[in-house]
């Protein structure tokens, strides 16, 4: 009875509270909302209002809420217009011990290629005009001697991203014919590109040979007929097949092209301009032996080893490339004038090998020495421990990763710090350090909260302000 009776109270309490709440008119016309309008327009401040006053609505429902005076329903108003004008994406550090993570946006970019998108952004560029000839130039001409110097390849060709250059380059040369891959290279990459469906979404007919793990040329060569377009290879790039496994490598299926007449595509993903194992990393397939091995067209990312922008490029044999660049697909999958001048900055870079691992920070982070992290986790550590009472924090050491589906199974040697707490989880310190401004993100492993310092530049970054 007791029970009743008092939530038919608070029910009654609810409706005087809804009932009080004062009109949108009303309010605008308080002087803080009016100094306001005259700021931040009318428009969005009354928006802004209104959201104000559903959230104070919901909140009186749910029973947070228990005043619905002018002054509280003003600052709730202020609260929306910053949270309106504040950008979405935000800066965040990265203390992940993942190089390239896709999440966070992949590729951090060097000073050059950051220098040549401000210029590009602040006004008017030669990107589809040639100053020389004073006509009509083409986008892709700022890249393209560098592309074929570094890979050695007849022609190249950018565009949005990998994935729409796999696609560019299937429905231009297997539109509507077989397509034939190995059952163990059907790969899929986070973020649902999937190969068959890809390969389905280019018009083209996937014909699958061979098994999970063993695959053999004379596979390739029974599936050949008169409707096959493609043999096409995919690097496998987010996983290792280990064990009783077999592969046709790349010279044996050009060899069968050859043969047949049939081009080879390859999909590299991440493809590297520079052999890895020079630096004392495991190697990953060159771009430019991949050329050399005799690929027809080779596409791969430029935001993953190479360390430039979101963007995918193809490159081969020009009567190809030539192909793929009159497909009306180019047009859609094309880069954009920041993206272009990004990537022509990034590859510049590579004209020089003894100053890319300090220029590029991709390779930076990847080669980065551990005495090096070792110098910025101690004077992490020392300001953590100031700023986190309670909490133990020490210096371990662990293992980052590359990333970006490039070296798979490879872990680097690095410093991370763990926070502990004796009341905390580890998912609460996480929650922590993401609500910081700007967020930071480590990874949880065995129960600890790390921030690896492998990808961190300055210490201070990974301490939060907890304000
Ligand atoms: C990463 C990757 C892709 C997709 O590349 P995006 O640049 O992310 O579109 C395709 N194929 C392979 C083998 C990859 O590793």
């Amino acid at each position: 009875m007791t029970g009743f009776l008092l939530s038919g109270n608070i029910a009654d309490m609810k409706n005087n509270l809804l009932r009080e709440i004062p009109s949108v008119d009303e309010l605008l016309k308080s002087l803080e909302l009016k100094n306001a309008s005259a700021v931040y327009s009318a428009p969005l401040v009354t928006a802004a209002l209104r959201r104000a006053i559903d959230k104070a609505r919901g909140e009186i429902i749910s029973g947070r809420r228990k005043d619905v005076c002018a002054s509280a329903l003003i600052e709730l108003t202020f609260e929306e217009v910053r949270s309106m004008l504040k950008p979405s994406i935000v800066k965040v550090i990265n203390a992940t011990g993942t190089i390239l993570h896709t999440n966070i946006g992949r590729a951090v970019l060097s000073k050059d290629a950051i220098s040549s998108i401000i210029l590009t952004a602040e006004g008017n560029v030669n990107l589809e005009f040639d100053l020389e000839k004073n006509e009509r130039g083409e986008r892709d001409s700022h890249i393209d001697g560098l592309v074929k110097r570094l890979t050695s390849a007849q022609g190249s060709c950018v565009v949005n991203n990998n994935a729409a250059a796999v696609l560019i380059t299937l429905n231009t040369l297997a539109e509507g014919k077989e397509v034939i891959i190995s059952r163990g290279e059907l790969i899929e990459i986070g973020g649902s590109f999937r190969l068959p469906e890809i390969i389905k979404k280019s018009g083209c007919i996937l014909r699958e040979v061979g098994t999970t793990n063993r695959t053999h040329p004379k596979d390739y060569i029974e599936a050949i007929n008169e409707n096959t377009a493609l043999i096409f290879k995919a690097h496998t790039s987010n996983y290792n097949v280990v064990g009783f496994t077999s592969e046709v490598k790349l010279d044996e299926l050009v060899a069968i092209g050859k043969a047949h007449n049939i081009p080879v595509v390859e999909d590299l993903g991440a493809g590297s301009l520079i052999d890895l194992s020079e630096y004392g990393l495991p190697k990953e397939p060159v771009v430019r032996e991949r050329v050399e091995t005799g690929a027809d067209v080779i596409t791969f990312s430029g935001d993953k080893l190479l360390g430039g922008p979101q963007s995918g490029l193809i490159v081969g044999k020009k009567e190809f490339i030539d192909k793929i660049k009159k497909n009306p697909l180019k047009r859609a999958l094309r880069a954009d004038k920041l993206t272009l001048s990004a990537l022509e900055a990034t590859l510049k870079l590579y004209l020089n090998k003894d100053t890319l691992p300090e220029r590029l920070p991709t390779l930076k982070y990847m080669v980065r020495p551990i005495a090096e992290i070792e110098v910025v986790a101690n004077k992490a550590k020392e300001l953590l421990s100031i700023k986190l009472e309670g909490f133990e924090i020490v210096i371990e050491d662990s293992e980052s990763v590359v990333g970006g589906g490039a070296l798979p199974g490879h872990n680097i040697p690095t410093k991370v710090i763990s926070i502990t707490h004796k009341d905390l989880k580890p998912e609460d310190i996480m929650r922590l350090f993401l609500r910081n401004s700007p967020p930071i993100l480590g990874r949880i492993k065995k129960e600890k909260f790390l921030l690896d310092m492998r990808t961190v530049e300055n210490p201070s970054e990974v301490v939060p302000e907890f304000k």
